[in-house]
Parts: C-alpha cells; structure tokens; sequence
C-alpha cells in the first residue's frame, strides 16, 4: 500500500471530527457514556468488511495495551485491556477508544513515520499517538456532554478514569 505522513490535524479538526463520528453512530451530542465495546465488536464491521478485533495474552502484547494496524483493519487488544473495557474500566475503555481512532484516522499512514525522524521531536499535531488521544478524549467527552459538569461527574457518567477527565476539562475550558 502507498503510505504517506501523517495528516496534520489541530485539536479543533480533531473535535470535530470526533463530533461526525459519534453522529454517524446515532450518538447524540448530549450523550455521556458511549459504549465503545459495542462499537468495537458489531459497528467496525459494517464500515470495514474486513475489520478484525484479536484479543492477545501479555506474553503477546507484552507492555502494550492495544496496537493498530489501520491499513490490515486489524485492532489487537491485551486480554487484561478487553476485560476491563468489557467491565466499564474508564482507561481500558479510553485505550479502546484510542485504537479505533488509529483505524478512522490513521489508514495509509506510514507506521514508520516517527522513526524516521528520530532525533527530532514529530510535532504533536503530526503525532498519531497525540492525534488518538485528543480523538479518544473528544470522542469519550464531547463537550456538548460534559457541560458544567466537574471532574468526578464526568469520570462516573462518561466511564473515565478521573485522570483521563480532568484533562479533559482542562482542554475543554480553553
Ligand atoms: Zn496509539
């Protein structure tokens, strides 16, 4: 496959379209808690008839919580990840979250692309890791959802950890 950089993306672009996902997944903007196991296990397929989901031992996966390949539509989740995201564990969830963004957003990206620039810092809006987690948090917390609420209140409705929500906030506020 024909690869290319990574598509430089602001935290504004990123908002919005984590705004088009959740819509085209008939997820109102108000909505708090989004279940992403059910978009993992019987929505991915219908967009990408190819799209597999592997559960993988630690020994497999090793420090890794989950890994990508969004050019085989291939999402790989450490056991102990899929449990807990199973079971509503706000930062399994958010890794979840994380993975499918690298499969919506990073598809033709060149996986060696941050090695090829070793020594020199990859700007973050060029960084598809920072591009998955901005994509997660919006996607997880949309600001349309999380108004007026405070930290504790989006960590419990939006199945967070309270970590992942007050930087959220923060993000959210400027
Ligand atoms: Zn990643």
């Amino acid at each position: 496959m024909e690869t290319h950089d990574p598509i430089p993306m602001s935290r504004r672009d990123i908002l919005d379209f984590a705004m088009l996902v959740r819509r085209r997944l008939g997820i109102q903007d108000s909505t708090t808690f989004v279940d992403v196991m059910t978009i993992l296990e019987h929505v991915l397929d219908k967009l990408y008839p190819d799209f597999t989901c592997d559960v993988q031992t630690r020994a497999e996966m090793g420090h890794r919580h989950g890994l990508t390949y969004p050019n085989k539509h291939l999402i790989l989740l450490r056991e102990d990840v899929y449990d807990g995201a199973c079971m509503g564990r706000g930062r399994d969830r958010f890794t979840v979250a994380h993975e499918i963004a690298h499969l919506l957003m990073h598809e033709g990206v060149d996986p060696q692309y941050a090695r090829k620039e070793s020594g020199i810092a990859v700007p973050r809006y060029l960084d598809p890791e920072w591009q998955s987690d901005a994509f997660a948090g919006y996607f997880l917390m949309a600001p349309t959802a999380i108004r007026g609420m405070n930290a504790y209140d989006i960590a419990n409705s939006c199945g967070v950890s309270f970590d992942a929500a007050r930087v959220q906030l923060s993000v959210t506020k400027k």
